[in-house]
């Protein structure tokens, strides 16, 4: 995986390689799925969500520029795998999830394998978490028809978040920077996630 799906594609983060190689992928999806834990798509974890293509984690990871001392937000904790990878990169994992069971089960299996530095939420992560802001990073791991501004406010100066941002059929990831108070927008390539509910200009239901 981390050789033909990441390097090759241009992933050169040696931590995000690192933490790649090493984070059990197959531990996240159900028994059936296992055996395609570490191919190249996204898979199912339940309530109709995915846990995201290798690569687009990776790229995300990467992106975010995540250093040892970093607290970061994540929003969709989904499996937990890409909340297990960020515990392994920075200091602290605040993660929000708006499906309980999914949160359950993820709080529960990094527990298990050891990951002291994530706290997992039910919550709507539109929202962001801001008892705990601000942060140096944010990862929206759903789709959004645009930036959050609840999100970009508990957004550190300086610091980076990425989100999918675009219609539901088809986004572009968005590298957005604080820069100045405002928001400097860097467009990625294409990407497709499910969607972010819940706030005031995200559907009601899904
Ligand atoms: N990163 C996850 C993983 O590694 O398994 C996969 C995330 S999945 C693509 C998107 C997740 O976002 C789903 O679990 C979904 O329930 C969650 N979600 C959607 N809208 C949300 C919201 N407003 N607040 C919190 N979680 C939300």
């Amino acid at each position: 995986m981390v050789e033909s799906q990441l390097r090759a594609r241009g992933i050169h983060d040696q931590r995000v390689l690192d933490v790649m190689a090493r984070v059990p992928r197959h531990e996240f999806v159900a028994e059936h799925y296992r055996d395609q834990a570490y191919e190249d798509h996204p898979l199912p974890i339940g309530e109709s969500q995915t846990v995201s293509q290798p690569y687009i984690v990776a790229l995300m990871l990467e992106t975010l520029a995540l250093k040892p001392r970093s607290k970061v937000l994540e929003i969709g904790t989904g499996s937990g795998y890409q909340t297990a990878l960020l515990g392994e990169l920075c200091a602290e994992v605040i993660s929000v999830e708006r499906h309980p069971t999914l949160a359950r089960d993820a709080e529960s299996l990094l527990t298990r394998l050891g990951y002291g530095n994530v706290k997992v939420f039910v919550a709507d992560g539109s929202q962001g978490l801001a008892a705990f802001a601000p942060y140096d990073g944010i990862v929206v791991s759903a789709a959004a028809p645009g930036i959050p501004t609840p999100l970009f406010e508990q957004l550190r100066e300086g610091g980076r978040m990425i989100i999918p941002v675009g219609p539901a059929e088809a986004q572009e990831l968005q590298l957005v920077r604080a820069h100045g108070g405002k928001p400097l927008v860097e467009r990625m390539e294409g990407c497709r996630f499910v969607p972010l509910i819940g706030g005031e200009k995200y559907a009601s239901s899904g």
